[in-house]
């Protein structure tokens, strides 16, 4: 199977020991499951591996847009995870959730002022500043709140990372951070030096998402970058960076051709990479952090929808059409996205009938999968998708005004609701 949480029992498919069909019956679908336990497994292997490999001020950080609700951050709160925040509505739900801020990072590339203010009412750790044009803002805000903010310099170390072009972030040419090729980066730094209510503590960099570095290690040759203009920083300023935030993008595997990438084996080679880069440079370690999302989240997910309509066209192809789409997962049409589906009420039959799978959304690009093979459905079967817990749920919306379908976590066999079906009611709730 794809991932260990994924198993077989009878005609049934069971997802972090449970039975799927039963889920589907309790609470509905369209529905996303979360294996809780999994998720926790994640983080350890990220703390642990960090510690041991970078030392003991290292740590994780969950990239909050994989997955948002209150849940998520009391148990990366539990797990000893920091966040990183792109956004004041993902302040606030860390907030309610009572999240301690000290270990946070805020992104983004176009900050509000009135983003920065609630961030710094919040006591969001750090801001990692995405342009110079952003510096003067904070540091002003900075001032009429009387606070030194600690800060980040969000850099492009012109990498492409051969994932798809939407998520690659790390060129030259991206609409994130400042890019050390063109000499910018320096520039921001010099400026950043001079405000006095910041109070810069080092670099960022994110290559992108979805990375396998099958290509020639991106991350290793973006810490070769980011170190050699830390190096020549702290020649030209006598500034030392203290943290070296390499972002995240680590691969999961969402088809059984996905390779499959060891973390732990990836964060020591970068370790050993960064070690030798610092000692050939003589600088000091910085503090590496690493700021992974969907690689703790993505296959600890599941959604499952019931089939409702089949449209066999002769001679061309057929549909399956299903009572979500891409208001709950519209990375297909996003990215082209790969996923893996089965008929989780009829796990032993043999999967002989080719279909696309569609969602119910008025929009001919509203395709959960392409080219399919499952048993042929009947009215009421329950597909599921796997690998579907990073950028699903915190990417959906009510496009044709349709709800947004409920969380339920699976712990140790037990399910239990962390975000309730949207109901029509929540949908109108805002018109006047
Ligand atoms: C999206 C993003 C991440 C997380 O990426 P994943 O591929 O989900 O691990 C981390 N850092 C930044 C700045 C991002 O934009």
């Amino acid at each position: 199977m794809l991932c260990e949480n994924i198993t077989v029992n009878g005609n049934r498919l069971y997802f972090a020991g449970v039975d799927t069909v039963k889920m589907a019956e309790k609470y509905g679908t369209p529905l996303f499951l979360m294996d809780e336990n999994r998720i926790r497994e994640k983080c350890r292997i990220y703390i642990d591996a960090m510690k041991k490999h970078f030392g003991k001020d290292s740590f994780p950080l969950f990239a909050s847009k994989a997955l948002c609700f209150k849940r998520i951050y009391e148990i990366m709160k539990e797990e000893k995870m920091g966040i990183d925040l792109v956004s004041s509505g993902e302040i606030y739900t860390a907030a309610k959730a009572g999240f301690g801020m000290e270990k946070s990072f805020f992104h983004g590339n176009n900050k509000t002022d009135a983003d920065i203010a609630y961030a710094m009412e919040n006591g969001v750790g750090y801001f990692v500043a995405d342009s110079i044009y952003e510096l003067s803002a904070v540091d002003r805000i900075a001032e009429e709140k009387g606070i030194r903010q600690k800060m980040i310099l969000r850099l492009t170390p012109g990498i492409d990372p051969h994932t798809y072009a939407a998520v690659a972030t790390g060129k030259v040419d991206s609409k994130f951070g400042v890019a050390i090729e063109t000499g910018q980066a320096e520039l921001f730094l010099k400026e950043a030096l001079t405000f006095e209510n910041l109070d810069i503590r080092g670099y960022h960099c994110h290559v992108g998402s979805q990375v396998f570095d099958e290509d020639g290690d991106v991350y290793l040759e973006a810490s070769t970058i980011m170190l050699h203009f830390a190096k020549k920083m702290e020649e030209t300023y006598g500034f030392k960076a203290e943290i070296l935030n390499m972002g995240g993008g680590f691969g999961v595997r969402y088809t059984e051709s996905d390779p499959y990438l060891d973390i732990e084996k990836a964060i020591e080679s970068l370790s050993k990479h960064i070690k030798a880069t610092v000692a050939e440079l003589g600088m000091t370690m910085p503090k590496v952090i690493m700021e992974p999302g969907r690689s703790i989240v993505a296959d600890a997910g599941m959604t499952l929808y019931s089939v409702g309509t089949l449209k066999e066209i002769t001679g061309y192809k057929n549909y399956v059409s299903i009572d979500g789409g891409m208001t709950d997962n519209p990375r297909f049409a996003l990215y082209g996205s790969k996923y893996t589906l089965l008929l989780a009420n009829r796990m032993d039959e043999e999967c002989d009938f080719e279909c696309d799978v569609v969602g119910r959304c008025c929009e001919s690009g509203d395709i959960i999968q392409p080219e399919v093979k499952l048993p042929k459905p009947v009215r009421g079967d329950i597909v599921a998708v796997c690998t579907t817990g990073a950028y699903n749920f915190s990417m959906a919306s009510n496009y044709n005004r349709i709800p947004r379908p409920a969380v339920v976590m699976l712990a140790d066999g037990e399910d239990y609701l962390a975000v309730r079906r949207e109901t029509f009611a929540d949908i109108a709730e805002r018109d006047v």
